[in-house]
């Protein structure tokens, strides 16, 4: 028989994040159980924005710790050869008169009290940060300069590294197929490679979040949404000096950076395609798509209106009813503690949410208060709806 002191499910940047910190607060044996391999979940597709810019103020305080392990990930994990690939070049956010311009200046105040350092800036001060951008609309616009972009592959991988050489032993092509339970309680995992035992058993499973409704009758809040996102190849520089920039002006809240050279990475902020079924193969993306995303981009950037498609892909959200996660224990499984429903913005609160997640496990107070973030809000109807509608901006 193997026994456990904590069995973690999934190996993406939240998994390997909960497993390098369960390590790090001494948690004893820790086993991590992925089907595939370390990142090759969801946490492979995404942008890899980082900032701490939300209109939810319990994310600006996840945001915020984990900006500094990103900001010093090398130092954080002690391994000077460990790196996040983050580029720090900034956040820019803007609005024009209208609907979101209140929820913009509500959320720049929120950070502000929050101890993050925000600029209110002008438009002439905006087109210096960003050339290629017109700014002409813009009412509110606000710059965020410890905030940018980095790498979730390297990130999960480099958790899982981290975690690994403090003893953690992670499993890859492992499929957990149910959880072990007794007397009402978990006792360990049943796997396609044989059963583990432990009474705490952590899922960070994303989409594949469902199962946890399929092995323990509690309903999974959270459908699997496809995003699309393209690397557009424009006639100038979007350069890694230049910030991310987020539009709230623009029909489909894009969100664009650079993609290195003259490609800039760019996606839509609002509601994708809901799959029937939970799986991150790459889609189809449509030319009437990438005409519409253009054309958006084109209004903004009026030099990218020859840009060309330099490459795409599709990725997949794990979306739940208010667009944030649900963190913590079920309650009516006892020895599960979950951390899924990440909504699209998850990569920027990883090394925040592994370390509260570790605590939790552990039975040791939380950085940050898990109540917000609790699955019974669903049924209390406390949720935590950001102040831009749905999106993964929140
Ligand atoms: C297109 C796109 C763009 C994004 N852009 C950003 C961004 O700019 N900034 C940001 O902060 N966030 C962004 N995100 C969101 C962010 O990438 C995710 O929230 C984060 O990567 C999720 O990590 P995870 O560990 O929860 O999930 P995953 O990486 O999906 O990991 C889950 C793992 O669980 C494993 N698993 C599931 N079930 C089982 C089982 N039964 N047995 C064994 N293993 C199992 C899977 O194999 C998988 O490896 C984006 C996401 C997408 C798709």
């Amino acid at each position: 028989m193997q026994s456990y002191d904590a069995i973690v499910i999934g190996a993406g940047v939240i998994g390997s994040s909960v497993a390098y910190h369960l390590a790090r607060l001494g948690a004893g044996k820790v086993l991590v159980l992925d089907r595939l391999q370390i990142g090759s979940g969801t946490s492979t597709q995404s942008s890899g924005i980082l900032r701490t810019h939300y209109s939810v103020i319990e994310n600006v305080e996840l945001a915020k710790r984990s900006w500094a392990v990103f900001n010093d990930f090398a130092g954080y994990l002690g391994d000077e050869e460990q790196s996040a690939g983050l580029v720090k070049c900034g956040y820019l956010i803007c609005a024009p008169e209208g609907p979101k311009l209140e929820p913009l200046r509500s959320a720049l105040a929120g950070q502000t009290t929050m101890g993050v350092e925000v600029r209110l800036i002008d438009q002439a001060a905006a087109r210096e940060l960003l050339p290629i951008a017109q700014f002409d609309d813009a009412a509110l616009i606000g710059y965020e300069p410890e905030a940018g972009f980095a790498d979730a592959y390297l990130v999960a991988t480099g958790f899982a590294r981290a975690a690994r050489r403090q003893g953690v032993k992670i499993m890859e092509g492992v499929n957990v197929e149910r959880l072990l339970m007794d007397g009402g309680r978990v006792v360990g995992v049943e796997t396609n490679q044989g059963t583990f035992h432990s009474s705490t058993v952590i899922s960070t499973q994303n989409i594949w979040a469902g199962e946890i409704e399929k092995w323990t009758g509690v309903p999974t809040p959270v459908k699997a949404e496809r995003h699309a996102v393209l690397a557009l190849e424009g006639p100038e520089a979007y350069s890694f000096k230049m910030p991310v920039f987020k539009d709230l002006g623009s029909p489909g809240m894009l969100y664009c950076r650079s993609y290195g050279g003259n490609q800039m990475l760019v996606s839509e902020g609002t509601v994708g395609e809901t799959l029937d079924v939970p799986q991150n193969e790459q889609g189809d993306i449509s030319m009437d798509y990438v005409v519409e995303v253009g054309a958006q981009v084109a209004e903004r950037f009026p030099s990218f209106g020859e840009a060309g498609l330099a490459s795409s892909w599709t990725g997949v959200y794990d979306v739940t009813p208010d667009w944030n996660p649900v963190l913590g224990r079920l309650p009516d499984v006892p020895g599960l503690v979950v951390g899924y429903g990440f909504s699209g913005h998850g990569f920027k609160l990883s090394p925040g949410v592994g370390l509260v997640l570790a605590q939790e496990a552990l039975g040791l107070p939380t950085d940050v208060s898990l109540a917000p973030y609790a699955h019974e809000r669903f049924r209390s109807g406390n949720l935590l709806t950001g102040r831009y509608g749905m999106g993964a901006v929140s």
